[in-house]
């Protein structure tokens, strides 16, 4: 097997679960956002590890997620937050998935679908995300079409926030009062629900956690939820490493090129070592000449452009390097960490898309220390 793969620790996934589920009121619990292969670190490996005593149900975006779930035997509840056909609908109504209605138009099918049989949903408001979820003016529609499905039972309403990730938004308690207000005046018109549910990471990390769940994804992940923490919270901890190796080194005289369109040329006589990974493994191009990995517990710069299964190393300043050494592009090695939150600020993006961006190609090792 190629050196190049990502280990996640599952050990520390289950001190995370665990410690956002004790951080949480009692009654308040968590559903586990899996989705897009659980941010990468595999979906089905980490669902086997929500257990009920922690984790009331795992979300997941698409239905194809939530049927892999179910196909690896998970028995847990599932709620698929996108939109789904009204074939879909048969087909996750037929494996226990629950619907997390986001409008309408998808109510129109699952009444349909309720002709014929009980139907469970959790139904999407939208309290200012401008995305999903049923706005204000369609709330009249949305309690007709209730009213004339006696077999369709809404057990949750939700909603998602927009700006959570900053605790200077006032945005978020905004949303959170727009939620309120669109829940009464369902009320008003006999439309109850047993359960709500809001929070993301962020909020969640902030303590706005209202109603009965919380739906946490990044966190579970290890990842910072918050634009504006200075330190990175203790808990919890990221649990992948994605880890390369040397494959080979050579000498190389000042003044050498490095890769394709020579962007990068040695300044005095240096070590270069290839590593077996590229931007087609989700090694972002854009690290060409600006990211750093780990080596032998040091920080060792990407010279030249990452190519599409190769990257150029320089390890001038790390002599002992040899070839086979392991080679950490994300995760900690030694007393160095390189967080998801670091490569993500040299791309300009998020962590998430960091960890979404780690290809198929690039298996997943579990390991349980
Ligand atoms: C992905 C997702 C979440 C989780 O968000 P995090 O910021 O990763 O915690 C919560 N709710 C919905 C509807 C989502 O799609």
């Amino acid at each position: 097997m190629r050196p190049t793969w990502a280990e996640v620790d599952l050990g520390a996934f289950d001190r995370n679960v665990a410690a956002i589920a004790s951080s949480l009121p009692s009654g308040t619990r968590v559903i586990a956002m899996l989705k897009a292969n659980a941010y990468g670190h595999g979906a089905v490996a980490l669902a086997r590890r929500c257990t009920p005593n922690h984790v009331a149900m795992i979300g997941v975006a698409l239905l194809e997620e939530a049927l892999e779930l179910r196909e690896a035997g998970i028995v847990l509840p599932i709620l698929v937050v996108g939109p789904l056909s009204e074939s879909q609908i048969r087909v996750a109504l037929d494996h226990n998935v629950t619907l997390g209605v986001p409008g309408p138009e998808e109510l129109v099918l699952v009444a349909r679908v309720a002709r014929e049989r009980d139907v469970a949903i959790h139904l999407k408001l939208d309290s200012g995300m401008g995305r999903m979820g049923v706005v204000d003016t369609e709330l009249a529609r949305v309690v007709e079409l209730l009213r004339a499905s006696p077999r369709l039972r809404v057990e949750a309403l939700y909603t998602h926030f927009a700006n959570a990730s900053d605790p200077r938004d006032p945005f978020t308690m905004e949303q959170l009062a727009r939620f309120d207000t669109m829940i009464a005046t369902l009320r008003q018109s006999g439309v109850t629900a047993p359960k709500h549910h809001a929070a993301n990471s962020a909020a969640t990390l902030r303590g706005i956690t209202p109603g009965d769940y919380v739906r946490v994804g990044i966190s579970l992940y290890g990842a910072e939820a918050l634009d504006s923490s200075s330190a990175p919270p203790a808990v919890p901890v990221p649990i992948m490493r994605w880890r390369t190796a040397i494959m080979r080194l050579k000498d190389l005289p000042a003044g050498a090129p490095i890769g394709y369109g020579s962007t990068f040329h040695t300044a005095r006589p240096s070590r270069i070592a290839t590593l077996p990974v590229g931007y087609a493994d989700g090694y972002d191009r854009r690290f060409s000449n600006r990211g750093e990995v780990l080596v032998r517990g040091r920080r060792a710069p990407v010279v030249g452009r990452v190519s599409m299964d190769l990257v150029t190393i320089d390890v001038t300043d790390v002599p002992e390097a040899t070839a086979g050494d392991e080679v950490v592009l994300l995760g900690r090695q030694g007393a160095h960490e390189i967080r998801a939150e670091e490569l993500a600020s040299k791309l300009d993006t998020i962590s998430y898309e960091v960890f979404c961006s780690i290809g198929a190609r690039v298996p997943r090792l579990y390991v349980d220390p």
